[in-house]
């Protein structure tokens, strides 16, 4: 079976052989994917000018509505997506859950919070400014829907969620979206695509995927459309300097890798809530799909008093989690998602034990349970403790993309906010600890180098949304080495899909100007 690609309002099959998409458990090959031959030009062409206009004569609240649309077919489908993700991804029920549910919840919620931007067609910010002595003539910024097609080049761990996340904004902005989601995985994505276009929801043009090899894509991109791209720092450093995209200044978003910290509290001492909620919480880091999250918690960063009781408390834990077959019920940890996956896992595991001692794991001829250790793509649960604090060569540095996480000792409140800015920009650290004049200097000292920061302390206790997880009415993102992009943060996300510009003029011009727009401090309300 090769999936076909939509692009240009038609489902086309690829050329040549196609790369074959495996089951990472059994290694059986599922299906095949190819975008050779496929005019990549055209159906961007075809997106802004087909998918672009019949999307924009509509205004923000009846593309909400069709976002809700969209939620309901992805949710009539989502056994099916399951089944997929089993298959393709090795996913177990919370695996898939949290890509799958992620994805729908997105789309929900922006179907929901669009329709605060009512009836309008583009967005005014701030007021009127006065450039005239006698008010004659004034100025006005806007924010119009870009004009070009929004642009999807996705990651392989998040095939539903990394689609939609991208999608509901771009939609609800009006702009068509062309979807390139990572090969491994691409058959969720090309599934819930045909889904909605099967459904007839969105006019032509406005939704395109193609699955395969990137191929000629960012030769083809223009001033007016966006890229969005999610996936390693290495891949994001070609896409952002690509000639094409440089000459043309096409405006792009980068989600990349980061060395993720969660940190104890000097306060937070062996026996109490607050070291058991850190420990559970880098056991279900480690473990939730199997480690292959962007926003996985890959140091722990611990005073260095009480390194050797988390490590034995999150070793414990790990011991009683059955690795194997996902459809073994006694399975709580599934695969990586192939054998390049694996192979990159193991070669990165060597570099950290240079400088690590193994607490739990790292055993490269680990044996799987109801699976052929040869014919799938498992990576044995792996912690490790790290000799040195912020003078360590590679804990640093090198992202394992899988379930796999390092011990780090601190000395100081300064020394521990030297470590968690040594990721050099990181999408995302929990701080757990119940002193407030330690939370806020960590906050003071690591703030600027993040995404996001989690707090968690007694008052909160396990009510927190998870250091992994995140929500689409906070900010997706980090400086740096995270790639240095902003998604979600609720409607704030709109904006990427929209152009700034300011109307000098007189004010009756601009008073018919801001009949239509909807003021853009609904964004940050
Ligand atoms: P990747 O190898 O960088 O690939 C990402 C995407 O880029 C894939 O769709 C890939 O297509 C495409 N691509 C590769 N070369 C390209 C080129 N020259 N031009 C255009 N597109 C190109 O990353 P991955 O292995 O899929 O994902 C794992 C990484 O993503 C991890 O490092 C993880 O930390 C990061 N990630 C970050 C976030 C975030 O939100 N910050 C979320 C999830 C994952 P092919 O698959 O066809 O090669």
């Amino acid at each position: 079976m090769k999936l076909p690609n939509y692009v240009s309002g038609e489902w086309i099959e690829g050329a040549g052989a196609g790369d074959p998409l495996v089951d990472p458990v059994t290694g059986e090959e599922l299906a095949r994917i190819s975008s050779q031959g496929i005019d990549v030009d055209g159906a961007i062409q075809y997106a802004r000018s087909h998918g672009g206009p019949a999307l924009q004569k509509s205004n923000y609240a009846e593309r909400a509505g069709l976002l809700a649309k969209i939620a309901d077919v992805l949710t009539a489908n989502r056994d099916e997506y399951f089944r997929i993700s089993l298959l393709n991804q090795g996913a177990n029920q919370a695996d898939a859950s949290f890509d799958v549910d992620g994805a729908i919840y997105t789309i929900k919620y922006y179907a929901k919070i669009g329709r605060a931007l009512a009836d309008k067609k583009i967005l005014k910010e701030g007021t009127e400014i006065p450039l005239s002595k006698t008010n004659v003539f004034s100025g006005q910024h806007f924010l119009m829907p870009e004009k070009g097609a929004a642009i999807f080049i996705n990651a392989f761990n998040f095939p539903a969620w990394g689609f939609c996340e991208k999608a509901a904004p771009a939609l609800l902005s009006g702009v068509p979206i062309v979807i390139k989601p990572a090969s491994p995985t691409a058959w969720l994505t090309q599934r819930m695509v045909e889904d909605i276009v099967k459904a007839g929801i969105l006019p032509d043009g406005s939704i395109s995927v193609l699955c395969g090899s990137a191929r000629d894509l960012l030769d083809h991109v223009r001033e007016s459309d966006s890229i969005s791209f999610t996936g390693s720092a290495s891949t994001a450093t070609g896409i952002r300097s690509h000639a094409n995209v440089l000459r043309r200044s096409v405006r792009v978003n980068i989600e990349a890798d980061s060395i993720n910290s969660a940190i104890l509290g000097p306060d937070a001492a062996p026996g109490s809530d607050i070291f058991d909620l850190l420990v559970k919480e880098v056991v279900r880091e480690m473990t939730l799909k199997a480690g292959q999250k962007c926003t996985a918690i890959r140091r722990v960063l611990v005073p260095r008093q009480h390194m050797q009781t988390a490590g034995e408390a999150i070793a414990a834990k790990l011991a009683s989690l059955t690795v194997g077959n996902p459809r073994n019920p006694e399975v709580k940890v599934g695969p990586v998602v192939n054998k390049a996956q694996q192979a990159a896992c193991l070669d990165g595991l060597k570099k950290l034990k240079q400088e690590c001692s193994v607490l739990f794991g790292g055993d490269e001829g680990f044996q799987p349970l109801d699976a052929d250790a040869e014919k799938s793509a498992f990576v044995q649960p792996t912690l490790l403790a790290s000799k040195n604090g912020v003078g360590a060569k590679f804990v640093h540095d090198v992202e394992v993309f899988g379930p796999a996480a390092a011990l780090v000792p601190y000395d100081s409140t300064a020394d521990l906010i030297a470590i968690a800015r040594r990721g050099m920009g990181s999408l995302v650290a929990s701080i757990f600890s119940n002193d407030a004049d330690f939370v806020r200097e960590v906050v003071l000292g690591t703030g600027d180098l993040h995404g996001r920061l989690l707090v968690v302390d007694s008052s909160v206790g396990s009510q927190h949304t998870g250091h992994g997880n995140v929500m689409p009415s906070c900010l997706h993102g980090g400086p740096g080495r995270a790639g240095g992009g902003e998604e979600l943060a609720a409607l704030r996300a709109v904006l990427f899909y929209h152009r700034r510009f300011v109307v000098q003029g007189p004010p009756s011009r601009l008073g018919d100007l801001a009949a239509i727009s909807a003021d853009s401090s609904i964004l940050y309300s």
